[in-house]
């Protein structure tokens, strides 16, 4: 399929493939076995300036879009779903500043984000308060010009790697989702601590971490937009990353049908190669189009973002639920096309399979998209 890509965007892509292929996909599994964060490769990306594609130009960054990210992590997924979200992590933590940053504020975060010396990450969960964001205890309490935050957020991507934390946080109780604020708070501020870090089912080589704050003083100057805004800021972060968790999705299930396709080409049965069975064509078949689908919703959801469309929150959650649910399929469906062996960990694919199921679950779980989309639904047939 031809996606009509630029010159600058087919060099991107290009680009993030080579390293996902020279780079990524050799040490891969050894970071999957050993639960590492990736340093070296995330030093590889920066060299490539690819923390900048979807950074504007007066901040270091390339001035590319969701589009050009949503690029860079499909490759990168392609290599390792996990490794890649190094860099999907930090756009999430990126996207606030990006969004509802002042003048100040990107000058100050956004350029040694866009040069790769420093990654960021977006804290919103907490233990009792997953798909009800509503639910956080965090707060952030106005002390003259500080904020000091107190409470534990759980699972952040990039946690205690990311030197930049965008976090959603309590400044009045009373208020409920109205008395939210974003913030955005340094590694090495005292009282910011990091716990657990999680052992994951995949994407292990990515850090997840709690992310605990006790008696954080951070001055006014760190709250972004204005105070009580906090869940503005969520939702139209997740609206603008949650293609990328698609593009994640459709990296993972692309080497899914790479490695399945070659696979089947090799493997001889019944005096035969598996992949000259209809049985096994079909398979391969629905999993293209399920992959090109997928792809195709992506790139439309971002480029809608791109162009500046008003209402993104449904093509956005559209993106992500129909690829997150592809790629888990796809990968399931590569490892009956292993048999035994794909079974097995000396195979790149039950990898895949581990990696693709935190897709239908981060960013707001499939269920939850269904109900954005349902809703979206439901708001646009009254109006007609
Ligand atoms: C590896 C990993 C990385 C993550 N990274 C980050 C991060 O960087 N930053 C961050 O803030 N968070 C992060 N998260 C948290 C993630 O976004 C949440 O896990 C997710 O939003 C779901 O919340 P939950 O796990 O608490 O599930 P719950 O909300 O407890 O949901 C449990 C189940 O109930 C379903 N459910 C809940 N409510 C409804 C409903 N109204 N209707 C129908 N079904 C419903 C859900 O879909 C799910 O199937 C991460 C999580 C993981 C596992």
């Amino acid at each position: 399929m031809d996606y009509l890509l630029t010159e600058d965007q087919t060099m991107i892509r290009d680009l993030c493939h080579q390293i996902a292929e020279e780079r990524i996909k050799p040490v891969a599994a050894q970071y999957d076995e050993s639960g590492e964060f990736a340093w070296d490769i995330v030093k590889v990306l920066a060299e490539a300036d690819i923390f900048g594609v979807s950074i504007p130009e007066a901040y270091s960054g390339m001035g590319g879009g969701v589009f050009e990210m949503a690029l860079v992590t499909e490759q990168l997924s392609w290599g390792c779903g996990g490794i890649a979200l190094s860099f999907g992590g930090t756009g999430l933590g990126a996207f606030p500043i990006l969004l509802f940053g002042n003048e100040e504020q990107k000058q100050q975060y956004l350029p040694p984000i866009a040069r790769g010396e420093k990654l960021a990450a977006f804290a919103i969960t907490e233990a009792d308060a997953g798909s009800d964001a509503a639910g956080i205890r965090t707060t952030a309490t106005k002390d003259r010009d500080h904020y000091v935050l107190n409470g534990t957020k759980q699972w952040i991507t990039n946690g205690g790697e990311a030197e930049i934390y965008t976090v959603i946080a309590l400044t009045d109780r009373a208020k409920g989702p109205r008395g939210a604020s974003a913030f955005v708070v340094e590694k090495g501020t005292p009282g910011l601590k990091f716990g657990k870090k999680e052992n994951k089912l995949g994407i292990r080589s990515s850090a997840t971490c709690e992310v605990i704050f006790e008696e954080v003083r951070v001055p006014k100057e760190n709250l972004l937009a204005r105070e009580g805004m906090g869940f503005v800021v969520a939702l139209k972060t997740f609206d603008h990353a949650r293609p990328g968790v698609a593009a994640q999705a459709v990296g993972i299930a692309q080497r899914a049908l790479d490695e399945a396709t070659q696979y089947a080409r090799q493997r001889k049965q019944f005096g035969h190669p598996i992949s000259s069975f209809q049985g096994i064509q079909f398979m391969l078949a629905d999993m293209a189009i399920a992959v090109e689908a997928s792809r195709a919703l992506v790139y439309a959801a971002a480029r809608m973002i791109d162009a500046g469309a008003k209402n993104v929150a449904k093509p956005s959650a559209i993106s992500k639920t129909f690829a997150s649910d592809a790629c888990v399929k796809v990968t399931l469906d590569a490892i009956q096309i292993f048999g035994g062996y794909g079974y097995m960990k000396e195979y790149p694919v039950e990898k895949l399979l581990r990696d693709s199921k935190i897709t239908q679950i981060y960013e707001g779980s499939n269920e939850i998209q269904r109900n954005v989309i349902a809703a979206n639904l439901i708001k646009e047939s009254s109006r007609a």
